[in-house]
């Protein structure tokens, strides 16, 4: 099944899905296979590849000032494709609002479509790199319903132009949430809110933002239930295996780390023993939320092949 959400509604096993971030301009494809070929035998059903903002470049030539675009890590839509023919698994291309307007998002959008891609996950951006705040395109998306709604209106075959006989795309949705609220939002039922208007606007699931306490999705799921939000929530997990990452997990991704994760990597005498206590920790905490009925886990790669697969063992063969 290519779409995420039929094989969320046909099968009874659970959903595993694999985030991966293009490698920097300038390595080879290779970075990403070698990351990723060891985590392919727990057979992940879809992989989803991120999408980054370029940071902007001035250049002075002749007294003129040129502003340019430079993307640190292009090739997601590429990523896309070789994930697809090599591995013959589904992917997930991440589509922003940031640095398009609505014209290249739907440029974009034709692309996946003529690439055979069914499945999009749709979001604002982070801002781009060097700036506090994250500013839309003129003529581009403030917000990620927005977006929802552009990649909905196309598979309703509305394309922003008239057209005669246009062609329908047929892309499956899905978008962020966040148990511990998004950091710009006012509180988290405000953040509810917003999320619930990308569900209406079309998105068909939701992928969570890491979190490292099974009562913070817990929590989460019931107050979106509460409102109204009925699509299904995959918990997005992270593991937390060395002392950096007590420090840099929260600055980046603004989310709390618990006491007792903190220290259990504290606590251990060496780095391997902090790893294994990390990843015993996560390991329980996905037990706890597929046994409150979690669909499915969606692991956030990021370069840390090694964490991934130690948390995939010992969630799938009870390695720990
Ligand atoms: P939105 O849903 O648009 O929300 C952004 C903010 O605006 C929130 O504070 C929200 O509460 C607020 N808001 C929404 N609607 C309104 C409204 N009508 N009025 C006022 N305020 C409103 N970033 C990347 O750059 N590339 C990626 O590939 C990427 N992948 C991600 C994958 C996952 C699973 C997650 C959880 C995040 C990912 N991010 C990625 C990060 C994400 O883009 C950022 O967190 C971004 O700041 C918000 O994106 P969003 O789609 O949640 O935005």
């Amino acid at each position: 099944m290519t779409k995420v959400i039929d094989w969320l509604n046909h099968n009874r096993k659970l959903l595993f899905s694999l985030e991966i971030t293009p490698p920097d301009r300038g390595k080879s494809m290779d970075d990403i296979v070698s990351s990723i070929e060891p985590l392919m035998h727990f057979g992940p059903q879809f992989i989803n590849v991120t999408y980054h903002q370029p940071h902007m470049v001035y250049e002075e030539k002749d007294g003129i000032i040129t502003r340019r675009p430079r993307r640190k890590k292009p090739g997601t839509v590429g990523i896309c494709s070789a994930i697809k023919n090599r591995f013959k698994v589904e992917p997930v291309p991440h589509l922003i609002c940031g640095s398009f307007n609505r014209y290249e998002t739907e440029d974009t959008l034709i692309d996946l479509h003529f690439l055979g891609i069914k499945n999009i996950m749709a979001l604002r951006g982070d801002p781009a790199p060097g700036q506090a705040r994250y500013i839309p395109e003129k003529d581009g998306h403030q917000y990620a319903h927005q977006l929802v709604e552009q990649i909905a209106q196309l598979n309703r075959g509305k394309y922003i132009d008239e057209l005669e006989d246009p062609f329908p795309t047929s892309f499956c949705i899905g978008v962020a949430g966040y148990p511990e609220k998004h950091f710009e939002s006012p509180n988290l039922d405000k953040d509810l809110q917003y999320l619930k208007n990308k569900v209406d606007a079309g998105a068909e699931y939701i992928i969570t933002q890491m979190f490292y306490e099974f009562r913070l999705y817990k929590e989460f799921v019931e107050k979106a239930r509460a409102i109204g939000i009925q699509v299904p929530i995959i918990p997005g997990l992270k593991p937390l295996v060395n002392r950096k990452q007590i420090q840099s997990i929260p600055s980046s991704f603004h989310v709390n780390i618990p006491v007792d994760l903190v220290a259990a990597i504290e606590e251990a005498r060496t780095r391997e023993q902090a790893f294994a206590n990390g990843i015993r920790y996560m390991a329980r905490l996905v037990e706890e939320l597929i046994a409150f009925g979690a669909p499915g886990i969606h692991v956030f790669t990021m370069g840390q092949g090694q964490a991934a697969k130690s948390l995939l063992e010992a969630v799938f063969t009870g390695k720990r």
